[in-house]
């Protein structure tokens, strides 16, 4: 049982609401632990922590910073098998994903970002103005609000403190309500590397109280927020009256285009992996496959003849490849998805049952004969559910790729180098793999165009984004009349 609580000016507190929240273990649909339930008035509480240490932090050297972000991974790393089996516990997700993915690559980012800390540049100080030497400064943003979505809690967790807290800000951290234990667990970590009290603070709670409180807050200059498109829109209003910064990385629908010439095996192999992972709960998931139509039918066997053999079930076995939906609520959000297609005459190939139970279970599915306009063509399901559809032209293809109102990640498989480019640049998307769906690199941005939201995760570019640029423009005369001056003064002398 994990009963912990918030992390709020480096102590754990409970809520001002003095009430606590049960964490379902979704595998077993058993009380994993419970966290306070928090509040506004715990948010503001942070928030004060957060700006007190806001000007020693930002004053730390980019080498201070960057050594306690290095002894964060690697505490982290220590304590890896601990931490990946809480994941899996709040999550349902395999434990071989958690221990040998999310976790070390995470706690990777966070080492990079530990690197990047040092290279907070601006550009070169230079004259570009007769009598003036111009200077840009790269300065922290200030008190980061940042919310996280429940799929990938530690990694998100990491996303969003690494790049934060490497520039120079504060945090006051979010998790989503199902999913809290690995995030106050960083913070703990964080503390006991010795990141001062108030750099980093977890403030646990609903969506709406507690992430309404942060986008709303006077003090706070930026939110950052991965999660649903329809919460991004809701975020951009709520920070409005503020006019804050905002980082959003939002929902997505995956085109996955096979061309003819492709290597059929590895793309099938691919689309299981970037279909089903996680139960299929990735923004990046391969949600939709194209595939040309001389090998449409070929492909759509073998797709379906290993999406058979996925093995579902108990999160902690390593012979499990998919765990649970992360609740009940996704669950029935899932199951209508495809109760829904099945009555508008879209075919189930397989699967599209819930599995008994305890656990949040639902059968890996196959859908094809969908049209374009179809909801499960258009609308992310987030679950275990892949559409299938024939397609004829590299024209067609693009247009059906696009014509969506994502924009997040996308892939093209063909043995065509020319074509793989041509489609790359065509394609409407922040990411775009060539034969092969899913990995990202600590190095190369991971975000978002069209309502996929704005602004990166990952590399240098999220660094920046954390940021502010300042220009100082520093006269050299000395004089006090300077030769612009005439524009008020006319020809006086
Ligand atoms: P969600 O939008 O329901 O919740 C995300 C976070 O926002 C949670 O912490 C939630 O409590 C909070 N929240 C909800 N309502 C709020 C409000 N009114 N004000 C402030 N905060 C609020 O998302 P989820 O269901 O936790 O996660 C799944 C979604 O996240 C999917 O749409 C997925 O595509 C997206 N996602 C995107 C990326 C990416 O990199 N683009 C990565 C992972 C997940």
């Amino acid at each position: 049982m994990n009963d912990l609580k918030m992390i709020i000016d480096g102590k754990e507190v409970e809520s001002s609401s003095r009430q606590r929240m049960n964490v379902i273990n979704p595998a077993t649909e058993k009380t994993a632990g419970s966290v306070p339930q928090g509040t506004a008035e715990d948010v503001d509480r942070a928030v004060k922590a957060a700006r007190q240490a806001f000007r020693k932090w930002s004053r730390m050297t980019p080498g201070e910073r960057s050594t306690l972000l290095l002894k964060l991974a690697d505490a982290l790393d220590k304590d890896v098998q601990r931490l990946g089996e809480m994941e899996t516990s709040q999550t349902g997700k395999p434990l071989k994903l958690s221990l040998n993915s999310d976790l070390p690559f995470a706690n990777d980012n966070i080492r990079f970002m530990g690197a990047q800390a040092r290279i907070l540049d601006g550009t070169a100080a230079g004259e570009y103005s007769p009598g003036y030497t111009s200077i840009i400064r790269r300065e922290a943003v200030g008190v980061v609000g940042s919310i996280a979505p429940w799929n990938y809690p530690y990694l998100m967790a990491a996303w969003k403190i690494g790049p934060a807290l490497a520039a120079g800000n504060t945090v006051v951290l979010k998790p989503a309500s199902n999913t809290p234990f690995t995030s106050i667990e960083i913070a703990k970590t964080a503390l006991a590397v010795g990141i001062p009290e108030g750099v980093f603070n977890v403030v646990t709670g609903p969506g709406a109280e507690v992430g309404g409180a942060i986008c709303r807050h006077d003090d706070i200059n930026m939110i950052s927020l991965t999660g649903d498109t329809a919460t991004g829109k809701k975020i951009m209003e709520q920070a409005a009256s503020t006019v804050k910064r905002l980082h959003l990385e939002l929902g997505g629908k995956a085109p996955f285009i096979v061309f003819e010439d492709a290597n059929l095996d590895a793309a099938v192999q691919g689309a299981v992996v970037a279909g089903y992972v996680n139960t299929g709960q990735d923004c990046t998931a391969a949600t939709r496959i194209y595939v040309q139509k001389p090998k449409y039918e070929h492909f759509l066997e073998q797709f379906v003849s290993h999406v058979k053999k996925i093995r579902v079930g108990d999160p902690t076995k390593p012979a499990t490849d998919i765990g649970p939906l992360i609740s009940k609520e996704q669950r029935e959000r899932v199951a209508s998805f495809v109760d829904r297609a099945r009555k508008a005459g879209i075919e189930v190939v397989t699967g599209g049952r819930p599995l008994d139970g305890p656990g949040f279970f639902y059968q890996p599915t196959v859908l094809a004969k969908a049209k374009h306009e179809d909801e499960v063509v258009q609308r992310e399901i987030f679950g275990p559910v892949v559409v299938v559809m024939p397609f004829d032209t590299e024209e067609e293809i693009l247009q059906k790729a696009n014509g969506v109102e994502y924009g997040l990640a996308s892939s093209v498989w063909t043995r065509d180098v020319t074509r793989a480019l041509r489609v790359s640049r065509e394609l409407e998307y922040g990411e775009v793999w060539i034969n092969d769906h899913l990995p990202l690199a600590s190095e190369m941005p991971h975000g978002g165009v069209k309502r996929s939201g704005f602004g990166s995760d990952l590399s240098r570019y999220s660094f920046e984004e954390y940021t502010n640029v300042k220009h100082v423009m520093a006269d050299l005369t000395g004089e006090a009349r300077k030769p612009w001056h005439f524009t008020v003064y006319g020809d006086q002398a």
